[in-house]
């Protein structure tokens, strides 16, 4: 077995970061849960808490953090268009400062260092689909650059780091990833889809439905993450992590409707302002690396979110909807 390590996750009581804190206490290694719950909740982690190994530090990441740990999987920041839109200053700041100060963590411990970037660092892009080596095509000053440009200036700071001060670094590109654990008032499109299908509530698809997003269950993602921190040093990234199956707005709406048996309607609203009208990662980098590839097909990975969902609206809710 691989020598336990202690890990910190910041974002630990997110979606992915309660999965990424469950994952590596399994295998052995003391975890350290930062979070100051913005869009996160103790809910997420409320199974880990007896376990001796697992602690949560309900702390701000654009403060400074003093702690002693071997790993840190930098995840903190808001990921939802309406979460990080809703104060767009402190979510650059979340991205920035908080990059700042978990790299310089890293650096006063040694730690290896893994950032979670997104597929968004892409904008709306004009190769598809995209390869890491593709630089994007993002608006610096649109509503959604607050995380775009945020994301993309921390991705800039681990290989300043990483040049400047020999950090040992790993930048992973997510995207779209769902799952269970996911907030009913996430706004995602899957939480969204399953949420109002099971309260047969119109689906609301933005746009004409034909824009396309590739979906990666939760558990695949996960191994991605943990897969690209234990390769060698040189393997910096960065890596796009995703499922890249795409699928347009309407078939994931019709799917949702068929698994769910819901009988809500379609209902069309306007396109967000910069919605990337396509977007699919090219995996062929994380294939050959980490011989890793999604394993999950949408069908089943929303079968198990639905189970969640109508779980957390009450046991009775789909039923009592009808
Ligand atoms: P999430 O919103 O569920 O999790 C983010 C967590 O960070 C939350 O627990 C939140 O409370 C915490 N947080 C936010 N600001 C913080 C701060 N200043 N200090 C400390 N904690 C803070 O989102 P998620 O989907 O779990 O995303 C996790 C990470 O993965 C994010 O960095 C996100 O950008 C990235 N990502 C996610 C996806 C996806 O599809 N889920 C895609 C691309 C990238
Ligand atoms: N930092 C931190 N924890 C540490 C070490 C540093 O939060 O254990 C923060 C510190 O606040 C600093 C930032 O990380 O502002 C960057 O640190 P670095 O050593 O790179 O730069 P400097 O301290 O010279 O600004
Ligand atoms: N979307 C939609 N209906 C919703 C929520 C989202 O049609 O209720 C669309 C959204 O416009 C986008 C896609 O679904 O084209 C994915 O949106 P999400 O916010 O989940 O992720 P992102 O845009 O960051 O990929």
């Amino acid at each position: 077995m691989r020598r336990a390590k202690r890990i910190l996750v910041t974002g630990g009581a997110g979606f992915l970061g309660s999965f990424l804190c469950e994952r590596l206490l399994a295998e052995g290694h003391e975890v350290a849960c930062v979070d100051n719950f913005f869009t996160g909740s103790r809910q997420n982690v409320a199974h880990l808490i007896a376990n001796p190994s697992f602690e949560i530090i309900r702390h701000d990441v654009t403060f400074p953090l003093y702690v002693e740990v071997d790993e840190i999987y930098n995840l903190a920041c808001p990921a939802s268009p309406i979460h990080y839109q809703h104060d767009p200053v402190q979510t650059t700041k979340t991205s920035v400062h908080g990059a700042i100060n978990m790299l310089g963590l890293a650096k006063r411990v040694g730690a290896r260092i893994l950032q979670a970037s997104t597929s968004e660092v892409y904008g709306s892009p004009e190769v598809h689909p995209q390869p890491e080596g593709y630089w994007g095509r993002v608006n610096p000053i649109g509503p959604r650059s607050c995380y775009d440009e945020g994301k993309r200036c921390a991705e800039t700071l681990f290989f300043d780091y990483w040049r400047q001060h020999a950090l040992r670094i790993k930048v992973a590109r997510i995207f779209n990833t769902y799952g269970p654990r996911m907030r009913p008032d996430d706004g995602r499109v899957v939480s969204n889809f399953i949420v109002q299908a099971l309260q047969n509530q119109p689906i609301t698809i933005y746009g004409t439905g034909e824009q396309t997003r590739s979906f990666c269950y939760v558990d695949d993602l996960i191994d991605g993450l943990v897969g690209l921190m234990r390769t060698p040093d040189d393997v910096t990234g960065p890596m796009n992590l995703g499922n890249p199956v795409e699928f347009t707005m309407r078939e994931l709406a019709s799917l949702v409707l068929e698994l769910t048996g819901s009988r809500s309607d379609l209902r069309f609203l306007p396109l967000p302002i910069d919605d990337p009208t396509q977007r699919q990662p090219d995996i062929d980098y994380a294939k050959t690396v980490l011989g890793w590839q999604p394993r999950t097909r949408l069908r089943d990975g929303l079968a198990r979110t639905i189970d969640y969902f109508e779980n957390v609206l009450g046991s009775g809710s789909k039923l009592a909807a009808q």
